[in-house]
């Protein structure tokens, strides 16, 4: 049995929730979920947007599942992210068909490190015509986050892993976060993972003009924030991106979209990148082979694109594409 804390959080975040444990249902699995409050709704009703009670919930659990949070969405996930130590950021870019993805065929993952780097937010202003943001980057947190990359593409079957820095210019930060990524590659050699690294500017056009090469970046923190969400523009659509926060005694599992007040409420949002984030919950806890048939239970909807959300150009309901993933997810049993 898996102890899972939900939060399904303001707007489509309920919706989009909703529809995931009804799919996660048909599931051979024992997933014991408790429900906890985050958000917008949260602050109106409890005076705080991340009461102490969630926090405890998210520590205590195998595993958390995010909706989204409204406006507070900042301040409940970075706090999440600092109270649970998730320093890992996971963004897999993957292209589906019968979506808006530039070209077929890319599947690769961005593991960003959360916790320093330019998001330490130690900034100063000195006058009004100067200001200072320190860059934090320690050996202990960068060869945390590279040794990540290098075990995801063992345990994943990927062949290599690029390191993204800028260490031409920022000499003793990235020039620090390369010479780590190297020496960590060195500790995989033998389980045959390659490395290679690029510049950020230069990954920025690759991605781009080459997106097939990759299969693992690894990253600190501000370029891994800018280069996901080009991956997200590469494969089209927030309403298919998951993401995971990962730690070393918890995790959470979140799409990448905020609570879009524009269509909440309609019971039109695309609940795909919600169960692609379960997807990924369900390889976190070793279970592989039932997020594999979830993975395929959906492609297989977004192939006969019978079942689709308007954002898919479809006119489908959530609850419609929810069950149309469900019947087959069913086909496993
Ligand atoms: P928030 O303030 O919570 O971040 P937002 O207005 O920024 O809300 P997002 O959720 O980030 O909204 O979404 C941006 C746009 O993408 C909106 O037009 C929204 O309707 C659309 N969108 C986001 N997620 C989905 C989804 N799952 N299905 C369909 N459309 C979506
Ligand atoms: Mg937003």
């Amino acid at each position: 049995m898996y102890n899972i804390t939900v939060i399904p959080g303001d707007g489509i975040g309920k919706e989009v929730m909703k529809a995931t444990l009804s799919v996660l249902d048909a599931l051979n699995l024992n997933l014991n979920y408790t429900f906890a409050e985050a958000g917008d709704e949260c602050l109106e009703i409890n005076g705080e947007a991340l009461p102490e009670k969630t926090i405890q919930l998210c520590k205590k659990s195998d595993a958390c599942l995010f909706g989204a949070a409204g406006e507070t969405a900042a301040d409940v996930i970075v706090k999440l992210r600092h109270e649970m130590e998730l320093f890992a950021n996971l963004r897999p870019v993957k292209s589906y068909p019968g979506t808006n993805a530039l070209f077929n065929d890319i599947d690769f993952m961005i593991v960003r490190e959360n916790t320093e780097g330019l998001y330490k937010q130690d900034e100063e202003k000195y006058t009004e015509n100067g200001a200072e943001a320190k860059r934090i980057i320690t050996r202990q947190a960068e060869s945390r986050i590279c040794d990540y990359a290098f075990k995801y593409a063992v345990k994943h079957g990927k062949s290599k892993v690029t390191g993204v820095h800028k260490a031409n210019v920022l000499k003793k930060t990235d020039g620090l976060f390369k010479k780590i990524f190297y020496e960590t590659a060195e500790n995989y050699k033998n389980k045959g993972i390659d490395a290679e690294d690029f510049y950020v500017d230069a990954t920025a056009m690759y991605l781009i003009t080459q997106p097939k090469t990759f299969e693992v970046l690894v990253t600190t923190n501000l370029f891994g924030d800018i280069l996901s969400d080009e991956g997200a523009g590469l494969v089209g659509g927030l309403g298919l991106i998951p993401s995971a926060n990962i730690g070393e005694n918890g995790a959470l599992f979140e799409p990448v979209h905020g609570s879009a007040p524009d269509i909440a409420g309609k019971g039109i949002a695309n609940p795909l990148a919600m169960m692609l984030s379960a997807v990924m919950m369900l390889n976190y806890l070793g279970e592989t082979e039932e997020a594999e048939n979830l993975d395929k239970s959906i492609l297989k909807v977004l192939k006969e694109s019978k079942n689709l959300t308007p954002d898919l150009n479809g006119n489908s309901t959530t609850d419609e594409m929810a069950e149309a993933v469900k019947i087959e997810l069913l086909k496993f049993n």
